[in-house]
């Protein structure tokens, strides 16, 4: 019985070193629910004697506070229990139908990257490109935010990029409060299953559902805790299509993330962005 475990363990090993699931997305995530592996790894996860930490609940999010409760992982390679999460979460999801938003969509836009990100980036919804490819930030707003994550030395793939909801609103109107609320359990599990070190909230929707805060405007560029997490709003990649002017003020947000992240600072921006440190 202990060789077969060990047994089970070398295969999970195995595949968190090639790191093959690493990348979340639907094709990924598709790909472990039919995976081999994947019984594997949900056979370990659900022995309570290996793994005592089971999938948190939707009432058992990070607003309630049960999050830090859960045990840690001790046996099993992350990666793979990531993934499982993961998996379980996105069936949850590809289902929903708790609020209007699922009658208008065409995919939900579950959320993609890395699952040991670092940075989590949090926007307000998927648009029409979005909801047409089932990826977040793929539009012009998209674009301007890879190029800002260039800028700071990330490609997309490192970080993990979600939104408040994931089903398109309607003419890509902000979602309603009601809206809101109904998808964060969703967001608030992949925040505690990643476990980022920094959340970058991107505009006024998140600075609300996230934060709980409003003026958008004013607090761009000041640190906040969320659960733990360094969490820093700056503007929308959208509003800087729109005014371009305020580029500026949000490379100096995002060089805030980068000095905490011991990410290097281009020699010119590095006084403006130590003197704007809060
Ligand atoms: S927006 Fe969220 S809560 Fe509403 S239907 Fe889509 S996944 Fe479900």
């Amino acid at each position: 019985m202990k060789k077969a475990l060990n047994d089970l363990i070398d295969i999970v090993n195995k595949e968190s070193r090639n790191k093959k699931y690493e990348f979340i997305n639907h094709e990924t995530l598709k790909e472990f629910m039919t995976d081999k592996t994947q019984n594997t790894s949900v056979r370990i996860t659900k022995n309570k004697t290996q793994v005592p930490r089971t999938a948190p609940s939707e009432e058992q999010n990070l607003h309630s506070g049960q999050a830090e409760k859960m045990p840690k992982l001790s046996t099993v390679p992350p990666v793979l229990t990531d993934m499982t999460f993961f998996a379980e979460l996105m069936s949850s999801v590809e289902n929903c139908k708790k609020c209007s938003l699922c009658n208008s969509r065409t995919n939900v836009v579950f959320g993609e990257g890395s699952s040991h990100a670092e940075l989590m980036i949090i926007g307000e919804g998927p648009g029409r490109d979005e909801d047409e490819q089932a990826r977040p930030f793929v539009g012009r707003s998209g674009q301007l935010l890879t190029q800002m994550l260039g800028a700071m030395g990330f490609k997309r793939d490192d970080v993990f990029i979600a939104n408040i909801v994931k089903c398109r609103p309607p003419n890509n109107r902000v979602p309603t409060p009601e809206e809101a609320k109904t998808c964060l359990p969703f967001l608030l599990k992949q925040i505690d299953i990643i476990k980022p070190k920094v959340l970058l909230l991107l505009g006024a929707t998140p600075l609300k559902y996230i934060l709980d805060k409003v003026g958008i405007t004013k607090l761009h560029g000041t640190w906040f805790e969320f659960h733990g997490i360094k969490t820093l709003p700056s503007f929308h990649p959208a509003y800087l299509l729109r005014d371009p002017n305020q580029k500026k003020y949000a490379w100096e947000d995002l060089q805030k993330i980068m000095l905490f992240l011991g990410k290097p600072i281009p020699q010119k921006t590095q006084n403006s962005a130590k003197n704007h440190e809060n």
